[in-house]
């Protein structure tokens, strides 16, 4: 753990970093009243919950401040698993670095190993060659059955030195291989978590970005369409319940859109409370199906506030469609889906709008 700070507004010092703020008699006593405040939130002082705090007092991640200045306003107040969660969303990434730092030279160590071991290998090789040219050498000039005797023990000899090594270095390049697979597993779970929204599980916009550009230029003269959705009038819903509930909902609507979303298609939290579906080799039509499907099924859905069961109402989403065209760029595609979104929202929200566009270019091809 670096060494971390407090809570609350440091003398101006906020923005400094976390290491520093903790340093000498002022960072004790700051420390000191970040415990005192998480006391009195009744937080426990773990070391997760106490990295929130202090980089929340740091200034250095202002989504993490801002959503816990909010939890801490709200009336559903803040818990250790609020914290926990904050942890995992905005606070993970230097211990994913650190979990690949270790893994990294575990590894080196492993491989610094096999190195010596081959290279021992060699040597050995090399002795073991010569020793049989010299036999080889001394049995054309001898039919000596003692001197025989003698040069086949020593190749026994040789023979069970190299067996040896070479058994020692099998096992180290085996065990090589077992880290250099570990290795590759944690790379493939840190990859995984760096491209999943924390809060939902479904993908991030880091990866949506990617898929959509991958998607676009693979699409050899094939098609592929886009829903992007947002939920309406979110902003009193989190002004009404608390940003907790709030997040409840973003939870409920990634879920509904998974649900529905067709194999292959990607759901991806694009922003705050907006979603995006990538839909590969998928139709106008269909894409507008599985719009309308999820769209109603929000819509439908009486949600209830976990915390204390009330009954918080319905929310609605609304969403645009876009069909990608020949030659276009992910910008302009997205863009697109984001104006018939747009529609939507200005013709009064809870609908689906396709791109203009696209209709009028479907009309004219049937
Ligand atoms: P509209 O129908 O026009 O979309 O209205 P809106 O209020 O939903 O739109 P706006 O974009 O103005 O507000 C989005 C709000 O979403 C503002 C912000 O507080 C909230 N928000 C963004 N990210 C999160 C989040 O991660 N959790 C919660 N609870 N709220 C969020
Ligand atoms: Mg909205
Ligand atoms: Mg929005």
């Amino acid at each position: 753990m670096p060494r971390i700070g407090t809570f609350g507004d440091v003398d101006g010092r906020r923005g400094e970093s976390v290491g520093t703020i903790f340093d000498g008699e002022h960072g004790k006593d700051l420390a000191n009243s970040a415990l005192k405040i998480m006391e009195r939130h009744g937080i426990a002082p773990s070391p997760e919950n106490y990295f929130v705090f202090a980089s929340h007092a740091s200034g250095q991640i202002p989504e993490l401040s801002r959503e816990l200045n909010e939890m801490m306003l709200s009336g559903d107040g803040i818990t250790s698993k609020n914290c926990q969660e904050l942890y995992a969303k905005h606070c993970t990434q230097g211990a994913l670095a650190e979990t690949l730092t270790t893994n990294s030279s575990d590894v080196e160590n492993q491989l610094g190993d096999a190195i010596d071991a081959l290279k021992a290998a060699g040597r050995d090789t090399r002795e073991y060659g010569e020793t049989l040219e010299g036999a080889s050498g001394q049995l054309e000039k001898t039919s000596d059955p003692d001197v025989l005797r003698r040069m086949v023990a020593s190749l026994v000899d040789a023979t069970q030195k190299m067996q040896a090594h070479t058994n020692q270095l099998e096992a180290k390049l085996q065990e090589t291989t077992r880290e250099v697979q570990n290795l590759r597993v944690n790379l493939e779970q840190v990859r995984e978590e760096a491209m999943t929204d924390a809060l939902t599980g479904v993908a991030n916009r880091k990866r949506f970005d990617e898929f959509i550009q991958r998607t676009v230029q693979n699409e050899n003269g094939g098609q592929t369409a886009l829903i992007i959705a947002d939920i309406d009038h979110f902003k009193s819903f989190n002004d009404n319940w608390g940003h907790q509930t709030g997040d409840q909902i973003i939870r409920f609507v990634a879920a509904v859109l998974s649900k529905h979303a067709p194999e292959g298609a990607l759901v991806a939290r694009y922003g705050g409370e907006e979603f995006a579906i990538v839909l590969p080799g998928v139709s106008l039509d269909e894409a507008n199906t599985t719009a309308e499907q999820i769209r109603v099924s929000v819509e439908r859905k009486v949600l209830m506030r976990k915390s204390t069961n009330e009954q918080l109402g319905t929310v609605t989403i609304s969403l645009g469609i876009a069909s990608h065209r020949e030659a276009e760029s992910a910008f302009e595609f997205i863009e697109r889906a984001d104006n018939a979104l747009y529609v939507s929202k200005s013709n009064g929200r809870n609908q689906t709008t396709i791109d203009g566009g696209d209709i009028a270019a479907a009309e004219r091809a049937a």
